[in-house]
């Protein structure tokens, strides 16, 4: 076990309906330790660079516009494994496919607004949250 941090972000649709701090319940719940956080509107530029890796996929375009819809909050958690143990307490992409108890099953509206985001590895973590935030704003 090796304590790790991620980056999540609560999604427009979690904002939308003002569902974060049922999510950073969950979070918490779990362990996870939410050591940065803040809430902003994502531009265009910001959205498109962020999801650059799905830049190709047939939804990408959908999925900016839709991340630039509302507000986001954007967070760095810290805990055992944080990395894989944050993807668990999501759940699948599609809500459908989602376990019970997991964030998506429990909110996600859909494949598209499925409420949060997690990265997917330690590399693309760290890139990820150093994207949104200084290393001074995370406080353990
Ligand atoms: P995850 O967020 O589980 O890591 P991906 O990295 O594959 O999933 O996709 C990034 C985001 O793109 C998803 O969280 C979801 O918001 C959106 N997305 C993924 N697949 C689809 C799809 N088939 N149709 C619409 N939106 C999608
Ligand atoms: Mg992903």
């Amino acid at each position: 076990m090796t304590m790790e941090k991620t980056f999540s972000i609560l999604k427009p649709d979690a904002t939308r309906r003002n569902l974060t701090g049922a999510i950073n319940a969950l979070i918490e719940k779990s362990g996870l330790k939410i050591i940065a956080q803040k809430r902003i509107h994502m531009s265009k530029a910001q959205a498109e660079t962020f999801y650059g890796v799905h830049s190709e996929r047939a939804f990408f375009n959908d999925l900016v516009e839709f991340m630039i819809s509302g507000p986001v909050v954007v967070q760095v958690l810290e805990g055992e494994n944080a990395v894989v143990a944050y993807r668990d307490i999501m759940g699948a992409t599609n809500p459908e496919n989602a376990e019970v108890g997991t964030i998506r099953k429990e909110f996600a509206e859909s494949i598209e607004a499925n409420s949060v985001h997690g990265s997917d590895s330690l590399e693309n973590a760290t890139i990820e949250m150093a994207y949104f935030f200084s290393g001074t704003e995370l406080v353990g």
